[in-house]
């Protein structure tokens, strides 16, 4: 595994113990508690671990927002890792074998002092995606659910009824938060963009699928985008 050369992980920092680590257009995030550091997601792969410790010297937890391999590549360098159960399946379908996990569940907080994170269920972009949702610095990180780059939404394990209510969810807190964090394209996004994807996930969902256009010529032929404002899917096209 780590033969393979990956495109370099490059941190930016967003404030006082708080980074973007940039990979190749995935992005993961680290946090630096009082006694430890929470890194959320892995990249493609590739030596994240000594990136990791440039930027804190505090023990680092790993968790998984979903297991897609631009999110796990180099999770193996971090001991357990904390998931979601219903993302287990997932990962061994995906991935092989599971690494040692910590299942973290709907509801919970991870509490590193400085950040506190509540952890909010959003299945739809895989069964087990999760939200982290900092309530005091009124941030939400979504993973791959939220985007303004097209969310990948064919292949095994996606769930379009799903992650319509997996938005709605996201709409229903969002006076808990400024700004959404994605992790592909614009990283900053406003949360009245939740409401562009939930109106072109609904009607996709009661079968109004906007006109499909190409998709990049490195996707399967049958994926088109299907397109509505800035709210766009990879979708099997039917
Ligand atoms: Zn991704």
């Amino acid at each position: 595994m780590s033969n393979r050369t990956f495109p370099e992980y490059k941190p930016v920092q967003i404030s006082d113990g708080f980074w973007a680590i940039e990979q190749n257009g995935v992005r993961c995030w680290l946090f630096e508690g009082d006694d430890m550091a929470l890194l959320v997601d892995a990249g493609f792969g590739g030596d994240l671990k000594s990136v990791v410790q440039t930027l804190t010297d505090k023990p680092v937890q790993l968790i998984l927002t979903h297991a897609d391999m631009d999110h796990i590549g180099a999770a193996w360098q971090f001991g357990p890792v904390m998931m979601h159960p219903a993302e287990f399946s997932y990962y061994e379908m995906r991935n092989g074998r599971l690494p040692e996990t910590i299942p973290v569940w709907e509801g919970e907080t991870i509490d590193i002092g400085r950040y506190c994170f509540e952890i909010i269920l959003i299945s739809g972009h895989t069964p087990g995606s999760v939200a982290l949702l900092e309530k005091n610095h009124r941030f939400i990180i979504t993973g791959d659910t939220v985007g303004k780059e097209p969310v990948y939404m064919f292949g095994n394990g996606r769930n379009m009824p799903a992650y319509l209510a997996a938005i709605r969810k996201l709409k229903g807190i969002k006076s808990d938060f400024d700004v959404i964090l994605a992790s592909h394209g614009k990283m900053n996004i406003e949360p009245e963009f939740l409401t562009q994807l939930c109106l072109l996930a609904s009607e996709i969902c009661f079968g109004k699928l906007p006109q499909p256009q190409p998709a990049p010529a490195h996707m399967p032929e049958s994926v088109k985008v299907y397109k509505k404002g800035d709210a766009a899917f990879y979708l099997e096209s039917k």
